[in-house]
């Protein structure tokens, strides 16, 4: 029987990965607040919501692919939002990379209302997304992911299970921290090298055959700012937000990472310019600015 699907956030991520539910015969609705990106989901087969209310009618799993904890906050848990309107046997999966807490909170209003709730945020690449190859970070109990299982199968080839609910969010913070820190080791050594008078395959090349390797250098910039397209992709406001997620995660736990929060700095002042809502790989273009070169294509 066909699972009836509420897509709530049809961004970068959303539409490829709502796109591939319509593609393997799921019945989707979508609802986005730019009706543009719903008319975009409707024209590869989707029915059109035109509020929350209207996506989650009848919807046996409702997912949420929004920006941050608060509109994830606002569209779950607000006056008109996903709670308000869900039927008793549906499945909330918030799919959103958002803070722990918030995910906690949005859990626990689920949880008092006897809704099934699974955080389940997605790792790897809008190229990914569109291909169905995305990664899946699962928290949850095994009856709740048993009713998620197909939908994941569906937009995605990689699934993890991280434990309870929340465990999905933690694990996506972590591993957020950790790449797009690198991504920021990668933009000062790529202008290091090009001042050396190296060139980017050079660099590429040798860096991708030492424990240098690293996929933000070999395939999230390879594919992105080294073909001179900055366009996001996943932009340094959202690169900005993780590893903010991060940081307060670790203050929160008394943990210094004083790496983390010079990245953080680097990540913020990109942040103030124009290059915020570029892809995050156009860090390199930043560092490159502040260091006076033009930067290399590959
Ligand atoms: P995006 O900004 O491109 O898309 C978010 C969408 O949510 C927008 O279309 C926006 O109009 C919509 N929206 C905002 N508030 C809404 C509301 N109240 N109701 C309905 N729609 C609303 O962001 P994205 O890049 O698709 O990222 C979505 C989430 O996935 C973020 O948490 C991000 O960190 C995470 N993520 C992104 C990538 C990536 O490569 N872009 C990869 C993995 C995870």
């Amino acid at each position: 029987m066909t699972i009836k699907v509420g897509f709530i956030g049809l961004g970068a991520m959303g539409l490829p990965m709502a796109s591939n539910l319509v593609r393997k015969g799921f019945d989707v609705t979508g609802f986005d607040i730019d009706s543009g990106k719903v008319a975009l989901l409707v024209s590869r087969g989707a029915k059109q919501a035109h509020s929350i209310a209207e996506a989650v009618a009848g919807a046996q799993v409702v997912v949420t692919m929004l920006p941050a904890t608060r509109h994830v906050e606002l569209a779950v848990l607000g006056e008109d939002g996903v709670l308000a309107h869900i039927g008793p046997n549906a499945v909330l999966m918030d799919m959103s990379t958002i803070d722990p807490a918030g995910t906690d909170k949005v859990a626990s209003a689920c949880a008092q209302q006897g809704i099934a709730f699974t955080d389940c945020p997605v790792g790897r690449l809008v190229l990914h997304a569109e291909k169905g190859e995305s990664l899946f970070m699962v928290g949850g109990d095994d009856t709740t992911f048993a009713r998620v299982e197909p939908l994941l199968q569906a937009m995605g080839n990689s699934i993890h299970r991280c434990g309870a609910v929340g465990m999905g969010t933690r694990m996506k913070v972590v591993n957020n921290y950790m790449l797009l820190v690198t991504a920021q080791v990668v933009s000062e050594s790529l202008v290091l090298g090009t001042k050396l008078g190296l060139g980017i395959d050079t660099i590429k090349a040798v860096t991708g055959a030492t424990t240098a390797n690293n996929g933000q250098l070999q395939i999230a910039f390879a594919n992105k700012v080294l073909k001179g397209d900055i366009e996001p992709g996943f932009t340094i406001d959202l690169c900005h937000k993780d590893v903010g997620l991060a940081m307060a995660a670790a203050a929160e736990q008394r943990i210094g990472m004083p790496v983390g929060a010079a990245a953080y700095a680097a990540i913020g002042a990109a942040r103030a310019t124009g290059y915020a809502s570029k892809d995050y790989s156009a860090l390199f273009h930043y560092a490159c600015d502040l260091a006076g070169i033009t930067p290399p294509s590959q």
